[in-house]
């Protein structure tokens, strides 16, 4: 089968309706879903109605009861068969994730890999759901506690990762015994639905995971979120839409778990190994194409090492082929869109136009597509906007500093908190400031910190709530306590 026809068949067997109790329903209208890295259309799903999303808000609110009561091995089981599932389906997967979001087929495999590891983890966690009891302390009575469901979730993802993203939330609310609907972004939405379709081959009964893709999100999902029959709510995407989705949850005193964006800064001291420093840069600049929430936003690096960590990453990073994703060795794909590229453009201007000097990239690239050249900035002055705002692209901007407490205060200023990463070959410096770095998590002389079983998460404007780990699973789970007289 020539190439481009292998990937209309790959894309074509994905369905394309709303998933509402375990059925695939069509729509009037449809949304389109692009390739970035052409442009062309090529899908149309369907595009939910504010009825559609509450029928899948009953359909969620239906089925569970039968959910909570499932042995949680069962529950476990269809996890475990999931990631079986999707393990053999890689490449297609991978293929579908390409296509419609546009990193490089390497990448989109990797994010399978990720997202399926949620499944794995939380397959194991769903039997480990424990209780207490004990003797009151001061006497008398016994403490019983137990964990129960908190009922059925809305869950709303971004494009950036759009597999991945999803399985943070569904394995532990599968795990739990919790219902959902999930609205996976429109920009990407093909990867969720060839999910849910997985989801179903492994045995999960209707009604427990239901999906929705629609034009406008915010007048569909407002509804679910007012509804009283929703108890949980998880978002993950950009800060302003978060703090209106806090807003609209305070009507139903949703419980709430939000990962929003990020300003990471890489921070390399002056005993670093700068080669290492490089390797680990590379992945937290150009992973995703940069579109990433754990993104190095801003390296700050010491002014005795500053011109050679810039050569090296300028050298490295104006070597990346640019390609489309699904090309042989391609390392950077399009970005999402015409807009996010100008925001890009726009950010490296503003930071050239107040002195910044261009190393490597710092343009478009003609042609059909969203693609932006990996860039490299130096001499980046402090109130160069990228270095407040989130980038979201392929543009590593170099700042320097000369002392600890310096780079500490300039990693912590931001209202941003997801991740910082840090290079030192000094002990007692990589405690002192991994303690001092106000982020939810942080990368030590590593440049990727992504791991199913550890706790994913923010602090300050970047969110609240843990996604993986052994905290993840409590984010979908109550605690009751009894007080038993004997
Ligand atoms: P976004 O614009 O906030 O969109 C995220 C999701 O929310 C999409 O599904 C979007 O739907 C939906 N949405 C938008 N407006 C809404 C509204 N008023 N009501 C309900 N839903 C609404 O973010 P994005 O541009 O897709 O994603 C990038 C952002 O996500 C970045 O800030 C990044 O840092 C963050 N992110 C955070 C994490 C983390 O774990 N902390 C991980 C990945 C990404 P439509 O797109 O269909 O309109």
């Amino acid at each position: 089968m020539p190439v481009a026809s292998k990937e209309q068949a790959v894309v074509d067997a994905v369905p394309k309706g709303l998933y509402i109790g375990g059925e695939w329903r069509e729509t009037e209208s449809t949304v389109p879903v692009e390739d970035p890295s052409t442009g062309e259309v090529i899908a149309q799903v369907a595009d939910a109605t504010v009825d559609d999303a509450l029928a899948a808000l009953t359909a969620a609110a239906d089925a569970q009861k039968m959910w909570a009561n499932t042995p949680s091995r069962e529950r476990g089981e269809v996890l475990r068969k999931a990631y079986d599932l999707i393990m053999e389906r890689v490449d297609d997967l991978a293929l579908i994730m390409t296509l419609e979001m546009g990193k490089p087929l390497a990448e989109s495999k990797a994010e399978v890999t990720y997202a399926a590891d949620f499944f794995y983890w939380f397959a194991g966690e769903a039997t480990r759901i424990e209780g207490g009891y004990k003797p009151a302390e001061k006497g008398g009575f016994r403490v019983l506690t137990m964990r129960q469901p908190v009922g059925p979730c809305i869950f709303i993802t971004p494009w950036n990762f759009p597999l991945a993203m999803g399985t943070r939330k569904l394995g532990p609310q599968i795990a739990a015994g919790c219902t959902s609907v999930i609205k996976p972004a429109k920009q990407t939405p093909l990867s969720m639905l060839a999910l849910v379709g997985i989801l179903e081959e492994a045995g999960l009964p209707g009604g427990v995971v239901n999906v929705i893709t629609a034009k406008s999100s915010g007048s569909i999902m407002e509804p679910l979120i007012k509804d009283p029959r929703a108890r949980k709510l998880s978002f993950t995407g950009s800060t302003p839409v978060g703090k209106k989705l806090i807003e609209q949850s305070a009507e139903q005193v949703l419980k709430v778990s939000m990962e929003l964006g990020g300003n990471a800064p890489f921070v390399v001291f002056e005993d670093a190994d700068i080669d290492e420093a490089i390797e680990g840069a590379m992945l937290a600049k150009m992973r995703n194409i940069g579109e990433a929430c754990t993104a190095a936003n801003r390296f700050h690096v010491h002014e005795s090492i500053a011109d050679e960590f810039a050569q090296k990453l300028a050298e490295r990073m104006g070597g990346l082929k640019i390609a489309r994703g699904t090309e042989e060795d391609s390392k950077v794909g399009p970005l999402i869109d015409d807009d996010q590229r100008g925001t890009v453009a726009e950010l490296v201007d503003d930071a050239t136009s107040k002195g910044a000097k261009v190393l490597t990239g710092g343009e478009r690239v003609d042609g059909p597509g969203y693609f932006y050249k990996p860039t490299v900035l130096a001499d980046v002055p402090a109130d160069a906007r990228l270095l407040k705002e989130e980038i979201f692209g392929p543009v590593a901007p170099i700042a320097t500093f000369s002392t600890e407490e310096e780079a500490i205060a300039a990693a912590n200023d931001t209202e941003y908190g997801l991740v910082a990463y840090l290079y030192t070959k000094d002990l007692a410096r990589a405690l002192r400031v991994s303690e001092a770095l106000e982020t939810g998590m942080i990368g030590l002389n590593q440049g990727v910190v992504s791991n199913a079983g550890a706790p994913f998460g923010g602090v300050k404007q970047s969110g609240f709530g843990r996604e993986g780990g052994k905290v993840g699973i409590d984010e979908y789970l109550e605690w009751k306590y009894v007080a038993v007289a004997l």
